[in-house]
C-alpha cells in the first residue's frame, strides 16, 4: 500500500540561495525578493497541503519565475504613456495638452537645479512666483495683473472666495454648468462662500434679469463659458460688453470664467471660434479665469487675469497659498507662453495646435498607409478600412464642433449577437499592448482616429504583439 505524499514547499532560505533567484535579488534587491517569495509561498501553502499542486509546480525554478513576473509587474510604473487615438485631442483623462520641447527643457532645468522661484535676482530680495510670468501674460492678454494657481477650478474658487464671500453672486441659469463630473458651478460658489443668485432661464437671460437681481447684497456678476454643452434654438445671452457696463454702473465686478480661454483667435488656423482672453478683458470683464492645459496648450494651471486692485486682493487670500502652482508648472508655462510671441510659427511649435490643425488629407494618407499592417495582424474576422472620421477638440472647447479627421475603422465580421463582445475583446487587447492604444467604439466598430499618431514606428513595432481573445 502506498500513500502518495504531497510535495513540500521549498524553504525561503533555500529559495534565496537558489541560482534561479540570484539574478532577481541582483535586479530588485534582497528585501523585495524576500517579500515576494514570502507572499507567494503563503498563497500556495494550503493548496500544497491539500495536494493540489505537483512537485513541478512548486519547484524552485517555477517559483522563481512567478516571483520574477510579480516583481517586474511591481516595478513597472503606474504612470504610463498611451496612444490617444480616441479622436479627442485635449482629453482630460489622458492628460490634455502635450508640452512643446521648449517647455520640456524648462521643466528639466527646474527639476534639476535651484532656481529663482521666489527670489528677485535684481534686488537680491524675496520675490513673488507670479512675477515670473506676469510680464508675458500682460503682453499676451492686455491684462493689468495676473496670478496663477493649480488649475482653472482653483482659479474660479479663489476668485469667488476673494471677491464675493457672504455676498450674492449673480449668474444666468444657462451657465450653471457641471464640468467633468465633480466641478459644478453652484457647488463651487457655495464652497467659496458666495450665495448663488440665479437669473433668467436655461435658454434665455436678458440684461433686465441681471438688473432686477442687483441689490445691496450683491457682490459680483459671474459669467461662465458653457464649455461642454450648447444651447441652440430660441436663445438669448447678454454680450460681455453690455453685462460689464451694467455691472460697473452698479459698482460690481464682472468675472468671466472662459474655461479654455484661447490667447489667439483660432479661426486664423481654420478652427472654430473661441472667445479670447484679450477680447473678454477689452469687453470689460474685470477678472478672467482660464486653464493652462486646454487650448493654451501648456501645463495644468489656472490663470487669473484682470484688474490690478482685484488681483492684489485675490493674492492676499490665504487660500492662494493652498492653491499655488509649483516650479515645474511655472517653468513650463513660461516656455509655452513665450511661443505665443511668434504666432506665425505657433502651429509648428505647439503640439496641441499642430495636432488640432493637422489636415484631414494627411491623416487619411496615414490611415491608408497603416491599413495593411493592421489588417494583417487582425486577420480574417475583421474588416479594416481607412476612412474619414470626425474628432473633437475636447476639454469643453466647442463641444458640438467636429474636427474632420481620419481613422482606421475595425469592424468585426461576425453575427450581430457576437459583435459587442468582439469589440470589447479587441479594445482590451489594444489596451494590453506595451504602449496601450486607446480608440473608441461607435456604430459597431472600433475606431482608431490617427490625428494624434505621431510616433508611427513605435505604434507599428508593437502591433505584432496584439492578441485578441476570440
Ligand atoms: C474646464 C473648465 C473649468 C475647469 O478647469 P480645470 O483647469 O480643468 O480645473 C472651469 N470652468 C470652465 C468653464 C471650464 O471649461
Amino acid at each position: 500500500m502506498s500513500a502518495s505524499v504531497a510535495p513540500r514547499l521549498p524553504s525561503i532560505d533555500g529559495l534565496l540561495r537558489h541560482p534561479a533567484c540570484l539574478p532577481l535579488a541582483e535586479r530588485y534587491g534582497r528585501e523585495s525578493l524576500l517579500a515576494g517569495l514570502r507572499q507567494l509561498l503563503d498563497e500556495l501553502r494550503s493548496s500544497v497541503l491539500n495536494g493540489q499542486l505537483s512537485a513541478i509546480e512548486i519547484s524552485p525554478d517555477v517559483l522563481a519565475g512567478r516571483v520574477g513576473e510579480r516583481l517586474a509587474q511591481q516595478q513597472r510604473s503606474n504612470v504610463r504613456r498611451v496612444f490617444n487615438l480616441t479622436g479627442t485631442v485635449l482629453h482630460t483623462n489622458l492628460g490634455r495638452a502635450l508640452l512643446p520641447e521648449e517647455a520640456i527643457d524648462a521643466v528639466q532645468m527646474a527639476a534639476r537645479y535651484p532656481l529663482n522661484l521666489e527670489f528677485d535676482l535684481a534686488t537680491g530680495k524675496r520675490g513673488d512666483r507670479d512675477d515670473l510670468i506676469e510680464g508675458l501674460i500682460r503682453e499676451l492678454t492686455g491684462a493689468e495683473a495676473v496670478t496663477v494657481v493649480n488649475n482653472n477650478a482653483a482659479a474660479v474658487l479663489l476668485t469667488l472666495n476673494s471677491l464675493g464671500t457672504r455676498k450674492e453672486g449673480i449668474i444666468s441659469r444657462g451657465e450653471l454648468i457641471e464640468i467633468g463630473g465633480a466641478f459644478r458651478i453652484p457647488d463651487i460658489m457655495a464652497r467659496a462662500g458666495v450665495r448663488l443668485h440665479e437669473v433668467g432661464t436655461t435658454n434665455r437671460t436678458h440684461a433686465r434679469d441681471y438688473e432686477a437681481a442687483i441689490s445691496p447684497r450683491s457682490g459680483l456678476i459671474m459669467r461662465v463659458h458653457a464649455s461642454n454643452y450648447s444651447i441652440e434654438g430660441f436663445t438669448a445671452r447678454v454680450p460681455t460688453a453690455e453685462l460689464a457696463e451694467l455691472a460697473h454702473r452698479h459698482g460690481l465686478p464682472l468675472l468671466e470664467d472662459l474655461g479654455s480661454g484661447s490667447l489667439l483667435d483660432l479661426t486664423r488656423w481654420g478652427l472654430p471660434a473661441e472667445p479670447t482672453v484679450r477680447q473678454a478683458l477689452l469687453d470689460g470683464a474685470d477678472i478672467v479665469t482660464f486653464s493652462g492645459d486646454k487650448l493654451l496648450g501648456g501645463p495644468q494651471a489656472g490663470l487669473i487675469v484682470g484688474r490690478k486692485d482685484l488681483i492684489t486682493k485675490i493674492k492676499k487670500n490665504p487660500l492662494k497659498r493652498a492653491l499655488r502652482v509649483d516650479k515645474l508648472t511655472l517653468a513650463a508655462l513660461e516656455a509655452v507662453l513665450g511661443l505665443y510671441r511668434d504666432p506665425d510659427r505657433l502651429a509648428e511649435r505647439l503640439p496641441s495646435l499642430r495636432l488640432l490643425t493637422r489636415p484631414q488629407a494627411e491623416i487619411l494618407a496615414q490611415a491608408c498607409r497603416l491599413q495593411p499592417a493592421m489588417a494583417g495582424v487582425l486577420g480574417e474576422p475583421w474588416q479594416v478600412s481607412a476612412v474619414q472620421a470626425l474628432g473633437m477638440i475636447g476639454s469643453g472647447s466647442q463641444p458640438v464642433a467636429r474636427l474632420p479627421s481620419a481613422a482606421l475603422c475595425l469592424r468585426p465580421q461576425v453575427s450581430k449577437r457576437l459583435r459587442g463582445r468582439c469589440l470589447l475583446n479587441l479594445e482590451a487587447a489594444l489596451r494590453g499592448l506595451p504602449i496601450p492604444v486607446l480608440g473608441r467604439i461607435d456604430d459597431d466598430a472600433l475606431w482608431l482616429d490617427l490625428r494624434q499618431l505621431d510616433d508611427e514606428p513605435a505604434w507599428l513595432a508593437q502591433l505584432p504583439q496584439l492578441q485578441v481573445e476570440s
